[in-house]
């Protein structure tokens, strides 16, 4: 029976996520209609949770009235999206997170100096296909048997990557790319938050039973922390929230179990997915007491980069006082990305 439950450290959203959904709930507590262009993360919960502050989720700028705020998501879009969300008379509240916009002129820089770009990524994934607006002619590759028939041997080419692709994954194509290039520019783009959620998910993997990886089922990054749990030897059980786990048998004979998620995955459903562990498999002991250790495994892993939000509670409309302030910028969110993107 499981004895303890233990967290990985820096879980929770990413800061990029995080500040995407916080721009929506701003501005919403402002009183504008808002809307975001795509699910802003893939989280059923956090999505009905901005439902209920009366911010949409729409698929199509042609869903949304003039004068509207639309939040543009982490992932970014293409250039043209953004222009015509402009024609239209929306409010653009651009979510975009900083690495992406990073990875954008990066790739306007190499279209410019007239390399062939090779892109690892999902081919059509949100990023992907917005980091394709700032270089049609990329070719995008993605698993490892595609390679050798995708790339071609030519005089100058770069390589760059979606945010969220394995580091191992970037290097073995780099080395495959050395060999089919006169000159080969790489361009590191994966994003440290992704390689040290990976690391503290394999440091977490070591040292338990069983690891409970939550995360959005089509979520690649998600898929990657189960991979890499079973590389380490653990067996991994991947879900998407707590009411997955319904049969006390999948932990077997798991004493400690570690749990981690993606990075669309909020760091509270890391806890009820602790909680909800030991109260179907636990000891007596640990059954009796599954909230206190779940909300215990949960400060041991916390920082405040794993926080989901950094704003005070929005669940209304501001007072003008608070309003000003972080229309001024004063919340820690600034310092905090800072912190959490060292
Ligand atoms: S994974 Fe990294 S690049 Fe992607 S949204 Fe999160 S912080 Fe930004």
């Amino acid at each position: 029976m499981v004895q303890e439950v233990r967290i990985a450290k820096r879980t929770g959203f990413c800061y990029g996520v995080r500040e995407a959904i916080d721009k929506a709930k701003e501005a919403s507590a402002a009183g504008k209609a808002t809307h975001t262009l795509g699910q802003v993360v893939h989280n059923e919960g956090v999505v009905r949770d901005l439902q209920d502050l009366g911010i949409q989720t729409v698929e199509s700028l042609d869903d949304v009235d003039h004068g509207a705020a639309v939040v543009i998501r982490a992932h970014g879009v293409r250039p043209d999206v953004m222009q015509r969300a402009e024609a239209r008379g929306l409010e653009v509240i651009d979510g975009t997170c900083t690495w992406v916009i990073q990875e954008h002129r990066e790739l306007a820089k190499l279209v410019e100096e007239g390399y062939t770009i090779v892109l690892l990524g999902t081919p059509k994934h949100a990023e992907v296909v917005g980091m394709l607006g700032f270089a049609p002619d990329a070719i995008v590759v993605d698993e490892e048997e595609e390679w050798d028939a995708a790339v071609p041997r030519t005089k100058r080419m770069a390589l760059i990557s979606q945010s969220t692709q394995p580091p191992w994954k970037f290097e073995r194509l780099a080395a495959l790319m050395v060999s089919r290039a006169h000159e080969l520019k790489i361009v590191n783009t994966v994003c440290p938050v992704t390689i040290r959620r990976q690391q503290d998910t394999l440091e977490a993997a070591k040292d338990v039973d069983l690891m409970v990886v939550v995360g959005g089922r089509s979520s690649a990054n998600t898929k990657e922390l189960t991979r890499l749990c079973e590389i380490a030897g653990t067996t991994a059980v991947q879900i998407e929230s707590m009411h997955d786990l319904t049969d006390a048998s999948v932990f077997g004979e798991a004493k400690v179990v570690g749990v981690t998620g993606g990075t669309s995955t909020p760091i509270e459903d890391l806890r009820d997915v602790a909680q909800r562990i030991l109260e179907l498999a636990g000891t007596p002991d640990a059954q009796a007491h599954a909230a206190e250790l779940a909300a215990a495994a949960l400060d041991q892993a916390a920082t405040p980069a794993g926080r989901t939000t950094s704003l005070p509670n929005v669940t209304a409309r501001p007072t003008s006082e608070s309003s000003d302030r972080w229309l001024a910028g004063a919340s820690p969110r600034s310092s905090e990305r800072r912190a959490s993107a060292s």
